[in-house]
């Protein structure tokens, strides 16, 4: 039987470990730095079908119908004027049982321990260190040693994990950005629509069948490197208060009247496709690579790179990160420019992408491309 440790419980390591718990020749641990999970958040997450169809092999139907929303559409909006420029029918990838779903961040955290029983995850505990003998002797924060055969990073985007397995300081790049996020009380459209401004954009789409909606915005934003690092700023709210001014000056929205729960953060993304080649030791999701969130796609490529890798580890080939890197660059590349369209701020470029988005929404060939490549690899 083989033996895995998975550091960090985020999608990534809990989907891969979901895949062991169904598979008798594997064993594994999971090693969590936070004291528990957060399954009150209500923030949201959109799932496109490529990870529908990896959560529907663990039995994701079996969550209720009411806890999950399947959006036929993605509207693109002008926000100062709420005038809609376009729609994608994101529906048309769908397959029978596999739909795009939006859901709570929480209600798919809930969903991945369901199965995975309490003793397999550790709180409260980081690697320190690996040696490598005959098996991998994994070095934990708690001076416990432990041997296995595999260990798995998927400790995010900030993965100290990674830096200590590569013997170097790797740290993401503060993408110039921040995200605002929180829950809308009132909006009149069931399918994910995007509003796009100067500088900025935001999404609202429902995360459930109780009329309960998720925002998320992303404003550009240059901040200084303490700024980055200070998390009291974050909380702090006057600077919340400024994101909010941001968009109501630029959108037909009161975010003051309609906003709860918010939440702002800096957002980081990897600077560059870095492997860290040590024998068994592989990382996952944002710890792989973190990808600039304007194409909704970190957590389903999360779930993708613990499926590839679990079929790699079971099947004792090494095609795990050829597929990885090639999917890693067509998601990026998409990411940043989808990142660059939404927030455009010259009235010419804004007119030639209006048209633009109108021709190619509707264009197949453009679809299949752009979307139908990632969404239905
Ligand atoms: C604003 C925004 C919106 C987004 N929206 C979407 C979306 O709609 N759809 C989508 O697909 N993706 C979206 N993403 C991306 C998505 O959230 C991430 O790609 C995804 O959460 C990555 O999953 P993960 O398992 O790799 O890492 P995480 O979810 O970050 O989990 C990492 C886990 O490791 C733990 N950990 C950290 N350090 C250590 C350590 N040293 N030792 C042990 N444990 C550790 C953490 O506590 C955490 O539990 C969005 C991202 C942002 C910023």
């Amino acid at each position: 039987m083989k033996k895995i440790a998975i550091i960090g419980a985020g999608f990534s390591g809990l989907y891969l470990a979901n895949l062991l718990e169904m598979d008798s020749n594997f064993d594994y641990k999971i090693y969590e730095k936070r004291q528990k999970l957060n399954l009150e958040e209500g923030y949201g997450i959109q799932l496109s079908v490529n990870s529908i169809k990896l959560l529907n092999k663990i039995g994701f139907k079996s969550i209720p119908a009411h806890q999950i929303y399947y959006p036929n559409k993605v509207n693109f909006f002008d926000a100062k004027n709420n005038n809609k420029i376009c729609d994608i029918d994101i529906a048309r990838f769908n397959e029978e049982n596999n739909r795009y779903t939006t859901l709570k961040r929480s209600t798919l955290i809930k969903f991945l321990c369901d199965k995975v029983p309490d003793s397999k995850i550790n709180y409260n505990i980081e690697l320190k260190d690996v040696e490598h003998s005959e098996k991998l002797i994994a070095n934990f924060s708690n001076n416990l040693n432990e041997n296995f055969d595999y260990i798995v990073v998927s400790d995010g985007v900030f993965s100290n994990t990674k830096s200590i397995i590569a013997g170097k300081n790797i740290s993401p790049k503060f993408f110039k950005s921040v995200a605002l996020r929180g829950n809308i009380k009132s909006h009149n459209n069931s399918d994910i629509s995007i509003f796009m401004g100067p500088n900025f954009h935001f999404v609202i789409y429902p995360v459930n069948q109780n009329k309960e909606y998720n925002f998320v915005s992303i404003i550009k934003k240059n901040l200084s490197q303490k700024q980055v690092e200070d998390e009291k700023l974050f909380k702090n709210n006057d600077f919340l208060q400024s994101l909010i001014s941001h968009i109501n000056q630029n959108a037909f929205i009161d975010l003051n009247d309609n906003l709860e729960n918010i939440k702002a953060f800096p957002i980081f993304v990897s600077e560059k496709l870095e492997i860290v080649n040590r024998k068994n030791v592989f990382f996952v999701g944002d710890a792989l690579f973190s990808f600039p969130p304007s194409f909704a796609q970190g957590a389903s490529q999360s779930i993708e790179a613990s499926n590839d890798l679990f079929e790699d580890i079971k099947n004792d080939s090494d095609r795990y990160y050829k597929q990885r890197i090639n999917k890693i660059k067509s998601v990026n590349w998409r990411s940043k420019l989808n990142h660059l369209a939404f927030h455009l701020k010259n009235p010419f470029f804004t007119f030639i992408r209006n048209i633009s988005l109108k021709y190619l929404t509707k264009n197949e060939r453009f679809l299949k491309n752009y979307l139908g490549k990632i969404y239905r690899n």
